[in-house]
C-alpha cells in the first residue's frame, strides 16, 4: 500500500510570503475550527473554477476547517442552456424562453433533491447551481461566487438571475468593475494558483524535456503557447493568425493546448474547427496532462492569453509564475495581471499579438526581465495562501446571528 503524499498545508508558503504572514492566517483560521463548509460547482474538471476548488478545498482543511466540495450534475441540455447563461453574462444575446427555464430551474432542483445542504457556509460557485439557494432553509450564510467577466452583462439575463442573486448574504466577483446593482453585498477578490501543484511546481529541463518529447513537440524553435479551453472567448483562432503574422519575421513553432469541461457544450466544435489550421509548425493538441500544461508553460518563449472576454485568466498567472512573459487580450481580469509593456503585453489586435510575438522572441533580455517581474507579480498577489486569507476574512465577518459565531 502506498502511503498519501502530504497535503500541502499553510506553512508550506513561508519561503514565498514570509513567517509573519503565514501566522496571521492560522490566527485568522482559529475561530472557524471545525465549522463546516461546501463549495458547490458544476464541473470536477476542466477550466479555472475546478482547478481553484480542488487546491483551495484541500488548503482549507489542512487550517482545520471542514470544506467540501460537490458536483452538480445535469442533462447535455441543462449545460446546453447554463453555457448560454454565461455567454449572456459576458455580454451575449440570449433568447431565454420558457421551455429553457424550466430546464435549468428542473435540473438546479433535482440537484437539490440530491444534496443535502446543512452546512454552516455555502459557497455555490458560477451561474449553473445558483438558483439552489430557493429550495434550501439557511443554517449560515450563503455565498455566491461569480468568476465571469461581468464588465457587460445582457440585461434580461441579469433580470432573471437577480431575485435568486439577492437570496445570497454575500456576492463575491473577481474585479471591483464587475459591480453590479443588488441589494446583497458584493465583495472582490482575484482567483489565485497553488505554487506546489504538478501545474505550477518547478520543474527541471530534463523533465520539461520528457513531457515535451513524449507528444513530439519539437523544441528546435522557440515555442509560441496558448494553454486555453477550447472556447471561442479564448480567440484561439486569433492566435492562429498572429502566429502566422509573426512568423514572417521570427521562426517558432506554435502549440495550442486545450481541454474541454465537462459543463461546455460550445468545446467541441471550436477544437474541431481549429484541426484545419493546423501546420507543420502549427500544433492542435487536446490532452489532459497537468504535467504538459506546466512543460509549455515554463519553456515557451512567449504563452498568449488572447482572450476576447476573460473573469480572470488564471493560465496568465501560472505562466507568469513560471518567469514566462505573457501577451493578453485587454480585457477584464488579464488586465489586472499584465502591467502593458513592464511584465507583459496586453493587446487589443491580432496585429499587436503579432508584433509583441515577434519582439519578445527577437530580444532576449527583454524577455528576461519582463519574466522576473511577472514571477514577482504573480508572488505578490496572486498565490493561494492570499485567496484562503481573503476568505477567512469573509467568513469571519458574518453576523452573529449564524451558527458559526457560536464557536468563537
Ligand atoms: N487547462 C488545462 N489544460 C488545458 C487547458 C486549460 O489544465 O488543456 C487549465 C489551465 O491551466 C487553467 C484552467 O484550465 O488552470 C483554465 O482557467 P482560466 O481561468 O484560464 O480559464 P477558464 O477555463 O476558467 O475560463
Amino acid at each position: 500500500m502506498i502511503e498519501p503524499t502530504k497535503i500541502v498545508c499553510i506553512d508550506d508558503f513561508e519561503p514565498h510570503i514570509g513567517a509573519e504572514a503565514v501566522e496571521r492566517i492560522h490566527r485568522k483560521a482559529k475561530p472557524l475550527q471545525d465549522v463546516h463548509i461546501t463549495h458547490v460547482n458544476s464541473t470536477y474538471y476542466g477550466g479555472g473554477v475546478a482547478e481553484l476548488l480542488s487546491s483551495k478545498t484541500l488548503l482549507m482543511n489542512s487550517l482545520g476547517i471542514k470544506t467540501g466540495w460537490r458536483v452538480i450534475q445535469g442533462s447535455p441540455d441543462f449545460f446546453s442552456i447554463t453555457k448560454k447563461i454565461h455567454n449572456a453574462l459576458q455580454g451575449e444575446a440570449i433568447d431565454l424562453t420558457e421551455r429553457k427555464k424550466r430546464i435549468y430551474e428542473d435540473v438546479v432542483y433535482e440537484n437539490v433533491v440530491r444534496n443535502h445542504l446543512m452546512h454552516d457556509i455555502v459557497v455555490i460557485h458560477d451561474p449553473q447551481p445558483l438558483p439552489m439557494i430557493r429550495h434550501y432553509r439557511k443554517y449560515g450564510p450563503w455565498i455566491w461566487r461569480c468568476h465571469v467577466d461581468l464588465t457587460n452583462p445582457n440585461k434580461e439575463v441579469m433580470k432573471y438571475l437577480t431575485p435568486y442573486i439577492e437570496r445570497y448574504d454575500a456576492v463575491i466577483l473577481t474585479l471591483r468593475e464587475y459591480k453590479q446593482r443588488l441589494k446583497t453585498p458584493q465583495r472582490f477578490f482575484f482567483p489565485s494558483i497553488n505554487p506546489f501543484s504538478i501545474k505550477n511546481r518547478e520543474l527541471n529541463e530534463e523533465e520539461i524535456d520528457e513531457r515535451l518529447d513524449h507528444y513530439d513537440i519539437p523544441t528546435d524553435l522557440p515555442l509560441v503557447v496558448q494553454v486555453s479551453r477550447f472556447d471561442r472567448w479564448k480567440d484561439p483562432k486569433g492566435v492562429v493568425e498572429a502566429f502566422r503574422i509573426a512568423r514572417k519575421e521570427v521562426d517558432c513553432t506554435l502549440v495550442l493546448l486545450g481541454n474541454v469541461a465537462t459543463d461546455d457544450p460550445e468545446g467541441e466544435d471550436v477544437y474541431n474547427s481549429l484541426l484545419e489550421k493546423r501546420e507543420d509548425r502549427i500544433i492542435i493538441l487536446s490532452v489532459q496532462d497537468t504535467a504538459l500544461v506546466n512543460a509549455l508553460q515554463s519553456r515557451a518563449a512567449v504563452v498568449l492569453q488572447k482572450s476576447i472576454r476573460e473573469g480572470f485568466g488564471l493560465t496568465v498567472a501560472e505562466a507568469m509564475w513560471k518567469g514566462t512573459p505573457v501577451i493578453g487580450g485587454n480585457v477584464g481580469g488579464i488586465r489586472h495581471q499584465i502591467q502593458e509593456g513592464r511584465n507583459g503585453f496586453l493587446v487589443s489586435s491580432v496585429k499587436e499579438a503579432a508584433e509583441r510575438i515577434v519582439r519578445l522572441v527577437k530580444d532576449k533580455e527583454l524577455n528576461r526581465t519582463m519574466g522576473e517581474r511577472a514571477r514577482e507579480t504573480v508572488r505578490k498577489n496572486f498565490l493561494l495562501s492570499g485567496a484562503v486569507e481573503r476568505y477567512l476574512d469573509l467568513f469571519n465577518s458574518f453576523e452573529t446571528n449564524y451558527r458559526i459565531a457560536r464557536k468563537k
